[in-house]
Formats: C-alpha cells, sequence, structure tokens
C-alpha cells in the first residue's frame, strides 16, 4: 500500500462535493484503515451517529461488530480497515437515516470505494447486509450467500455476513453470528500465514460480466 496515495485520497474524499449527498451532511465519513491491510469490513453507509463524528459504525451497530471483533481477538483500525460504499449519510425529507440508492451507491462506490481498495489492497473483504454483498455480486442474496466465502479474480476473498443492525433486530441469530466471526477469523489467519490458504469452498466471484467490470476498476 502506498500510504501517502491513500492519505491523499482520503483528503480528496473529504473534500468531496460531487452529489446530492453533501447538502444533508454533518461529516463525510471515508473510513478507517488497518496498517495490516488483511481484512476490511464493508458496510453500506453512515447512519446519524457516524454521520455526527466521521467514523464508521460508532452506533448501537458499532457497538455490536466491535464487541464481535473483540471476540476474536482483532480490533478496528488496528487489524481491521473499516469502509462504507457510500461516504455522506443518506436522509429522508424528515432526516431519518434512509438506504442508499442504487445511484448513490453505484456513484460513490465507483468513485472512491473502488480507490480505497486498490490501494489498501487487503486479502479478505467481508460484506455485512445485502447491501454491500449485491455492490460486488449484483445478482447474489445475503440468505443463499451468507456464511460462504468466495474467491474473486482480484486475489481479494469475499465473505458474506449480516449487518450488525439486523441482529439487533433479531437477536435469536446472535449465536450464529458469532459463529460468522470465527469464520473471519480462520480466514484472516490462514490468509495471514499464506501458503496455507484453503481452497475455495465455492464458486468463483459472481458472473463473468460482474468480474469483469470490477475487475476493470482496479486495473
Ligand atoms: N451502518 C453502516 O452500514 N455503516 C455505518 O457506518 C453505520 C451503520
Amino acid at each position: 500500500m502506498s500510504e501517502n496515495q491513500l492519505v491523499e485520497i482520503t483528503e480528496r474524499i473529504l473534500k468531496c462535493e460531487a452529489c446530492h449527498l453533501k447538502d444533508s451532511r454533518t461529516k463525510i465519513v471515508p473510513g478507517i484503515y488497518s496498517p495490516t491491510n488483511s481484512l476490511c469490513i464493508i458496510g453500506e453507509a453512515p447512519g446519524y451517529y457516524e454521520d455526527q463524528q466521521g467514523i464508521p459504525f460508532v452506533g448501537r451497530s458499532g457497538k455490536l461488530l466491535d464487541e464481535m471483533l473483540d471476540m476474536i481477538g482483532l480490533k478496528r483500525e488496528e487489524d481491521v480497515s473499516i469502509l462504507n460504499i457510500v461516504k455522506c449519510r443518506p436522509t429522508t425529507d424528515e432526516g431519518k437515516n434512509r438506504t442508499p440508492t442504487d445511484s448513490e451507491l453505484r456513484f460513490c462506490g465507483e468513485r472512491w470505494l473502488y480507490k480505497q481498495l486498490k490501494l489498501l489492497a487487503p486479502r479478505l473483504i467481508v460484506t455485512i447486509g445485502s447491501i454491500p454483498l449485491k455492490f460486488f455480486i449484483p445478482s447474489a442474496s445475503v440468505t443463499k450467500y451468507v456464511r460462504n466465502s468466495y474467491d474473486t479474480d482480484l486475489g481479494i476473498k469475499l465473505y458474506v455476513s449480516y449487518h450488525p443492525a439486523y441482529i439487533l433486530r433479531n437477536y435469536n441469530l446472535l449465536e450464529e453470528y458469532k459463529e460468522h466471526f470465527t469464520d473471519i477469523k480462520k480466514l484472516y489467519t490462514d490468509l495471514l500465514n499464506d501458503g496455507n490458504l484453503e481452497r475455495p469452498k465455492n464458486k468463483v466471484l459472481g458472473s463473468q460480466s460482474e468480474q469483469k467490470s470490477l475487475t476493470d476498476y482496479f486495473s
């Protein structure tokens, strides 16, 4: 990773005025980077608390995410990068959080997330929730893909998990969620030890055309 380039891209993100979300945001949330560049968790967009602080996953969902990371002995920023696809909070007319639209996701993701990933070059991406999964594999559904890992032609493995907000609403899934993080730790350790990589459990990421479009951004 070129640290200078990462600093430069972050400064550019922090000045971004390229879309209408600039009008309703308080702070831009570029994401946090781990110097180990191995594991990157990807969410959809900042919510109220993230928008106030400029840091991803600092609300209730973030607390649960940190607890899960703590359980497997990993820490945000030290071991784990955390990025959102959309860098500014999308709001309803009433000022509530809302799901980013497809065009907001494409626009911001292509403009910034792909560039961040290219520089960070993580070995493992964990998508949390359906929005980030669909961003990478448009035809995928979390129900079918959850708890599986996929090899991409970019040398980045992708593991599919739930959004912590979903677990907060479905607390009966907490034990299963813990198992996701045990899987993540194992993949992460295997990747760090390299050479030790398990064969991919599943098919290659996405369809041919999905792979191509993703590769194009990295080339
Ligand atoms: N949900 C997300 O997807 N990202 C955040 O930063 C916070 C909540």
